[in-house]
């Protein structure tokens, strides 16, 4: 076992792959790996976290594209899973919009997705892989969006689902995720309790742990996102993709599909990733300014973006590996610069939870790290002929969220 393949950023697969019945779960420190169709979602021998592997994916030409629904089923051809037609929403394509006095900036409106967050993207496909396997119940552990995404999803497919949430949760997430059905289970104590009960009751026969943190197949829906923007921006990507971040599904989706991109030639570069934490809770930012590569042990402190407040993510090794392999870097953001993104955001039309305001805040902010300039003012400022070079996510709704 390296310490340096420990660190290693998602893998993507190589052209030796081969079809989907090959597709595999490895362990990304040790050697151990299992069939994709096993219900496995940590190692069995180092409880590592786990990549996809043995998996071919390719876009399809822009112009067999351009045929295509606006879902994020256009992309078939790259994802792991075969079009569910009874369980899919039409979920994708979400719109990407000029900001009048930013230019140079998209905003990509992620909360318009079925249940309102970007987490359909990796739930469609998880569910889809639990219906190709015959589970008959999803499990999962989440701050409210991620379980209101596999609820729904569960729902739709049929499939039993247990949530369990922290008590903190927000009444408007807890009602979504009883509407769809699923058991809600309030764990006291912080984010981990709930992790640590979904765990145990997933160890049941028939039961898939639908877990956004630790299932890789939940990274290669969320990879959709810049599929998308690719596409949107007429066959490039921007320079600069600011991301929120807390267990880093769409840091490390994002990473993949631009990895996957540039596997394909169809990018020269990967763009800039600028990941985007809440001062209140920054065990990766924190790591990142420390030039650690794993992330720094914090105590969970309050924040209104209760869906990054992650302090122990577990794929925080890769999600630092990502970020420093783009170049990029990990910044966070003051409750007060995030109340006053978020209600900027309202008065534009765009009504979003506190979460989905921190990377506007950062922005906004032109966020400084060790006073130097950074990179994000850079984005902001650079060549405007090439159009929009910084996207930013809105990628909650701010219906649900009650706070
Ligand atoms: C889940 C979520 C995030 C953070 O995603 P991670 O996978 O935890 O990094 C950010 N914003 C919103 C609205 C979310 O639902
Ligand atoms: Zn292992």
């Amino acid at each position: 076992m390296s310490e340096e393949s420990h660190r290693a950023v998602p893998s993507t697969p190589g052209p030796q792959s081969q079809g989907r019945a090959d597709m595999t779960l490895h362990c990304v420190r040790c050697r151990w790996s299992a069939p994709l169709s096993s219900l496995a979602w940590r190692c069995g021998q180092c409880g590592g976290v786990l990549d996809l592997a043995n998996f071919s994916p390719a876009l399809p030409a822009r112009d067999v594209l351009a045929t295509r629904a606006p879902t994020l089923w256009r992309y078939a051809e790259a994802l792991p899973v075969v079009e569910p037609r009874e369980i899919t929403m039409g979920e994708g394509m979400t719109p990407l919009l000029a900001v009048p006095d930013r230019p140079g900036v998209g905003l990509k409106v992620d909360y318009l997705m079925p249940t309102g967050s970007f987490k359909d993207r990796g739930a469609v496909v998880l569910a889809a892989l639990a219906t190709e396997l015959g589970v008959s119940e999803l499990v999962a552990d989440s701050s409210g969006n991620a379980g209101a995404a596999i609820a729904a999803y569960a729902a739709r497919a049929g499939l039993r689902c247990e949530i369990f949430v922290p008590v903190a949760t927000s009444e408007g997430k807890l009602a979504q995720l009883r509407a769809y059905g699923a058991n809600v289970h309030r764990i006291p104590g912080p984010r981990e309790n709930a992790a640590k009960a979904a765990m145990e009751a997933s160890g049941r026969d028939g039961v898939l742990y639908a877990s956004h943190v630790y299932h890789p197949v939940f990274l290669h829906g969320t990879k959709t996102y810049v599929f998308e923007l690719w596409e949107q921006l007429g066959g490039r990507l921007p320079d600069t993709l600011v991301l929120p971040v807390g267990n880093g599904t769409l840091v490390l989706g994002a990473y993949v599909g631009c990895r996957e991109l540039l596997e394909q030639r169809l990018i020269e570069k990967l763009p800039t990733i600028i990941a985007v934490q809440a001062q209140g809770c920054a065990p990766l930012a924190e790591a990142f300014a420390r030039g650690l590569d794993e992330p720094v042990k914090v105590a969970a402190a309050e924040t209104a973006a209760e869906g990054i407040a992650i302090a122990r993510p577990a794929r925080g090794a890769q999600i630092l590996a990502a970020v420093r392999q783009t170049g990029g870097e990990i910044v966070s953001i003051s409750e007060p610069e995030i109340r006053a993104a978020q209600a900027d955001l309202a008065k534009a039309g765009l009504y979003v939870e506190p979460t989905a305001a921190v990377c506007w805040a950062a922005v906004r902010s032109g966020i400084t790290p060790n006073d130097s300039e950074s990179r994000l003012q850079v984005a902001c400022r650079s060549d405007l002929e090439r159009g929009i070079h910084t996207v930013v996510p809105l990628c909650g709704s701010g219906l649900k969220s009650r706070k």
